[in-house]
């Protein structure tokens, strides 16, 4: 379980903060606004009244002992880079921040972040890409031409064998890592393994390929 802290709770925020309590971690949630932090204490592991501008106000809330900060203020450029500086300061060796410009991101640069996040770019890239697959539900890129794709198996595959669906051009540069059914999950299936229409497959293989492949499965 990893203990992160999310400091300005708007949509960026709040949606990182709620995700990262889904999945198991401790959220320590911080906004000046106490309307907003009000709002979500319920649902967060700590959640804390600050103007993190306030070198002070941020030391209190003994930030070094947290795995990440992320700063996910946008709209006051000043006040996410003070509070930047501040943390920097403070000690604390993983800080993450949402850039919300150009100069935003040159200035949080020379701070030495260890990252910058434009979500709306992000967001774009993906989105661009699942348009331009959209029998690919989900994709994870591995960095080196790889990717993990999710695919769901179409009525034409219904009764095939998995070898039968996945051939592909050299064989085996696909790897099926799982195959769930419903609530079933099968991992590493062998070739014989029955396909059922809306199956889902979980792929690994180059891009190049999972391109080939994925309009004969879908
Ligand atoms: P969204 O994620 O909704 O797009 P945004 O990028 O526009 O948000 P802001 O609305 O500027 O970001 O800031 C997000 C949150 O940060 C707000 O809830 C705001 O109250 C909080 N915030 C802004 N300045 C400070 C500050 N100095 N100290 C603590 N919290 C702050």
């Amino acid at each position: 379980m990893g203990q992160f802290a999310v400091i300005g709770l708007g949509r960026f925020g709040a949606a990182t903060s709620l995700e990262l309590m889904r999945l198991g971690h401790s959220v320590l949630g911080v906004d000046a606004d106490k309307k907003i932090v009000d709002q979500h204490a319920e649902q967060l592991t700590r959640a804390a009244i600050a103007d993190v501008t306030d070198r002070n106000a941020l030391a209190e809330l003994g930030l070094v002992h947290y795995d990440v900060v992320l700063v996910a203020i946008g709209e006051d450029l000043q006040a996410s880079l003070v509070c930047t500086v501040h943390l920097k300061a403070l000690g604390v060796a993983d800080v993450w921040v949402k850039a919300s410009s150009r100069a935003h991101h040159l200035i949080l640069n020379k701070l030495g972040v260890s990252r910058i996040i434009h979500p709306e770019e992000e967001m774009g890239l993906r989105i661009a890409q699942v348009l331009s697959y959209p029998m690919v539900n989900d994709y994870i890129a591995l960095g080196n031409g790889e990717f993990v794709v999710e695919i769901e198996a179409s009525e034409k595959l219904d009764g095939r064998t998995l070898g039968d669906a996945l051939t592909t051009e050299p064989p085996g540069i696909i790897q099926a890592l799982a195959v769930k059914r419903k609530i079933e999950t099968t991992t590493h299936p062998p070739d014989q393994f029955v396909l059922r229409a809306r199956d889902t497959l979980i792929l690994l293989g180059p891009l190049q390929q999972l391109k080939m492949a994925a309009p004969k499965l879908s």
